[in-house]
């Protein structure tokens, strides 16, 4: 197929970055601007040579870091800009190819914004996906797609659909929150070699298509407008349910990576044809450099699983990038968010098929977050 043939000339691992625009109230800079971090009167700035490469330059000791990506957006991007980016990725959902898009950055450079936001790559995506079905509609194909929005958090799963008021002892929650006699659920991830599916047990979802109403499938505005209510409600629920785990001093999306899964199961009946693709829209925890020295308690448990689970993140996608179609040395199994992405991380399974990422890399336009943008740019070329 087309789609196909283009990604593949396109690679199974793309990063972008983005920077956000300053917000009321922030300082406003002639340009994106950054000091260097070992002279007090700055001169390090940060170019951007749109659309493919984003440099640091340094005055003052002529040191130049230039960081190549596939895409570099600047301040003044919409997020629609950025969605026509990712457009073949998610329409290659349809053709059973399993892909990750995944927000990287510090806490406050736009992840959130630009995944559930306006025209975020969430409601972009449904919308992409819809219209797409119904193009290969035509063609005889029917899909079935559900939806599961899940957290990780300490290293443990969470179902944000499901019983997420039920979570965590450790939590500041108390017994007030979990309701009585009921115990967390456990959320196991099992991966099957063979077929290359990963699957979470015990985990609720939500059919997003086709709408339970057989009746209102004859216009296709209602059905659009049933799956865009149901898209609306579970993030809600989500929503809801991250702020009753979240405690006085954490606000939980931060310290906490958030995913929303897709599975599109396809099938034709003239030809006798089966697919069935996932898309993974990941929302990660706050990169900023988490000090473990001072943090006590939950707080050091919290700062332990973010840095471990970035970090093999990491370890992943750059020992994928390097060593195409050997998948038995990519370390996985590290941490529970690359073993739950293993099926779309860009690696080709035992079955054949293979899988692609896309990481968008979130910077701050603050000169006081230099450090935080050098060390996500950092993060960025390391994967790409
Ligand atoms: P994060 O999820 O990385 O912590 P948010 O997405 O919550 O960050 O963004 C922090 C603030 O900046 C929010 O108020 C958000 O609305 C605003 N913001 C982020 N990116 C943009 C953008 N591209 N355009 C306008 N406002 C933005
Ligand atoms: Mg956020």
């Amino acid at each position: 197929k087309l789609n196909a043939t283009i990604l593949e000339l396109r690679g199974n691992i793309r990063v972008f970055v983005r920077i956000r625009p300053l917000l009321a109230g922030e300082e406003e800079p002639a340009r994106v601007e950054f000091p260097d971090e070992s002279s007090l009167d700055g001169g390090k700035e940060m170019v951007m040579h749109a659309p493919t490469t984003l440099s640091a330059t340094g005055k003052e000791r002529n040191e130049k870091h230039n960081y190549g990506f596939d895409r570099v957006f600047g301040p003044t991007t919409a997020n629609k800009k950025v969605f026509e980016g990712c457009q073949d990725l998610i329409q290659s959902v349809v053709d059973g190819y399993n892909v990750s898009i995944l927000s990287y950055g510090q806490t406050g450079s736009g992840k959130t914004f630009g995944m559930s936001g306006p025209d975020g790559i969430i409601p972009s995506a449904i919308a992409l996906l819809l219209s797409e079905m119904s193009r290969l509609k035509e063609k005889g194909w029917e899909y079935v797609v559900e939806a599961s929005f899940v957290e990780v958090y300490n290293e443990a799963i969470n179902d944000l659909l499901g019983d997420a008021k039920t979570w965590d002892e450790g939590d500041d929650l108390g017994a007030s929150v979990r309701p009585a006699g009921k115990r967390r659920e456990r959320h196991e991830i099992h991966h099957d070699a063979l077929t290359g599916k990963t699957t979470v047990n015990n985990l609720a979802s939500v059919t997003l298509w086709p709408p339970p109403d057989t009746s209102s499938q004859a216009n296709a505005a209602v059905q659009t407008d049933y799956t865009s209510r149901a898209v609306t409600q579970l993030l809600d629920t989500a929503a809801k349910n991250r702020r009753v785990a979240a405690t006085k001093s954490n606000e939980r999306s931060s310290r906490s990576h958030s995913i929303f899964m897709l599975t599109l199961r396809g099938r034709c009946e003239a030809t006798d044809e089966n697919s069935e693709g996932v898309l993974n829209l990941v929302d990660l925890a706050g990169s900023e450099r988490l000090k473990q020295s001072g943090a006590a308690g939950e707080r050091a448990k919290e700062t332990a699983a973010i840095n471990k689970s970035l970090a093999s993140l990491g370890d992943v996608i750059a020992s994928l990038g390097s060593k195409k179609g050997d998948e038995s040395h990519v370390p996985y199994r590290n941490s529970k968010l690359t073993y739950l992405l293993q099926s779309s991380l860009g690696g080709t399974a035992a079955n054949g098929k293979s899988s692609r990422t896309l990481m968008l890399l979130h910077l701050s336009p603050l000169q006081a977050h230099w450090q935080e943008s050098r060390s996500s740019l950092l993060f960025g070329s390391k994967v790409h």
